[in-house]
């Protein structure tokens, strides 16, 4: 098969689709590989690198684009719409519920379209999103206590005190793989912690692993009022698959949050957790301030760590690609079944139970 990896182009997205170990994967299985141009060099891989593994370098996106089946990160922008085709498969991160446009671009097309993170693993998790939400929990924290210094525009706490001097907070709302990252690095860190989840077992699960040292509560409205009004860092880490982030954090609840505290809403590339994280930003400029609170609201985290969220990402999208390669959609879905959850349009129409929900069709 003909694959193309374009450059990324989504605002500060140093990440390239696959490593040149994966391409050289690719390429001793007989497949060609197209790679723009200076794809990899954001993320320290550069055109040689790919070359020495067999992969064509091409100089434009619309020649990788040509490819049978395009690997990439992140869902394509406006610009890209241009080059879907009725015979392209589409590899990457979608988060279609919260792009309309995109999805009825995709269905126009009829591109068959597989999103990473609706894929489904025999366990029950989502493999594509596990390391980039490792990636983006063990940040969020990092990232915060960065803002809570006062030149930054935070409180100017030190999240894990000095002796004689009591540690700050944080609070944590969802304590699946990003918030679980998160509390590692915030127990690193020397914070005292507050985890919030809706399933009583993932509090379990995490007082098994830290004792009395993190306080757990189950997620409801009275106790996330209560947990993140004397909070210095607030994470927002809540996932519904393929559904719209629920609005947990009113702004009346931001309102009551200390003055130069930090909100990190690592959810909103599915439409965020909190109220007032109403804008969607970017690492050129990635907080802005609400009622006296930082939001960090980036949605592209990993993009921050290039090097090692490649690396991450390749190690588990490779085999699906591999598969994909090999057998084409249909015989590779009915192999993999990771993989067949992961298709969200197929010749026009949504194939995703709740994508399709979110957009309104019944089932
Ligand atoms: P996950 O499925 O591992 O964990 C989500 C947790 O949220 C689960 O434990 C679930 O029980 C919990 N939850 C659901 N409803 C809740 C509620 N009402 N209150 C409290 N908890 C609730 O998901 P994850 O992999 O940690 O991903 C979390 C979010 O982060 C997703 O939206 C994902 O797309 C996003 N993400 C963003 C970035 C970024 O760069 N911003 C990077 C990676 C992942």
């Amino acid at each position: 098969m003909r694959i193309g990896i374009p450059k990324e182009i989504k605002n500060n997205e140093f990440r390239v689709a696959m490593t040149p170990v994966g391409v050289e994967l690719l390429t001793k299985q007989g497949h060609e590989v197209f790679i723009e141009t200076t794809a990899g060099e954001g993320a320290g891989f550069l055109d040689e690198d790919y070359q020495s593994k067999g992969a064509v370098i091409v100089p434009e996106a619309r020649d990788a684009w040509e490819a049978e089946m395009v690997i990439k990160v992140k869902e394509p922008l406006a610009s890209e719409y241009r080059y879907f085709r009725d015979d392209l498969i589409l590899f990457t991160y979608l988060h279609l519920a919260n792009e309309p446009k995109l999805t009825e671009a995709l269905k126009e097309a009829k591109t068959t379209a597989i999103a990473y993170e609706t894929m489904v693993g025999a366990d029950g998790g989502l493999p594509m999103l596990h390391p980039m939400s490792v990636i983006a929990g063990r940040l969020s924290v990092q990232v915060a206590a960065h803002y809570l210094q006062k030149p930054m525009g935070g409180s100017g706490a030190l999240i894990g005190g000095v002796p004689g001097v009591k540690n700050g907070k944080v609070t944590i709302i969802g304590g699946g793989v990003s918030g679980q990252n998160a509390l590692q690095i915030a127990k690193g860190l020397g914070a005292h912690v507050t985890l919030l989840d809706i399933r009583a077992e993932v509090l379990t699960q995490v007082e098994a692993d830290y004792g009395h040292e993190v306080v757990t509560q189950i997620s409801n409205e009275v106790n996330i009022r209560e947990a993140i009004k004397d909070a210095d860092i607030v994470v927002g880490a809540v996932l519904i698959p393929g559904r719209k982030a629920p609005k947990l954090v009113s702004e009346d609840m931001v309102k009551q949050m200390k003055p130069g505290s930090v909100i990190v809403d690592i959810a909103v590339d599915q439409g965020g957790i909190f109220e007032t994280a109403d804008l969607v930003t970017t690492h050129d400029d990635p907080v802005y301030e609400r009622h006296g609170v930082l939001h960090y609201a980036v949605a592209n985290m990993p993009g921050a760590v290039p090097r090692t969220s490649t690396i991450a990402l390749t190690n588990v999208t490779l085999p699906h690609a591999v598969q994909l390669a090999n057998r084409g959609v249909k015989k590779a879905a009915e192999r993999d079944h990771t993989l067949y959850s992961g298709i969200n349009l197929y010749d026009g129409k949504l194939t995703n139970l709740a994508v399709a929900e979110t957009f309104g069709y019944e089932y």
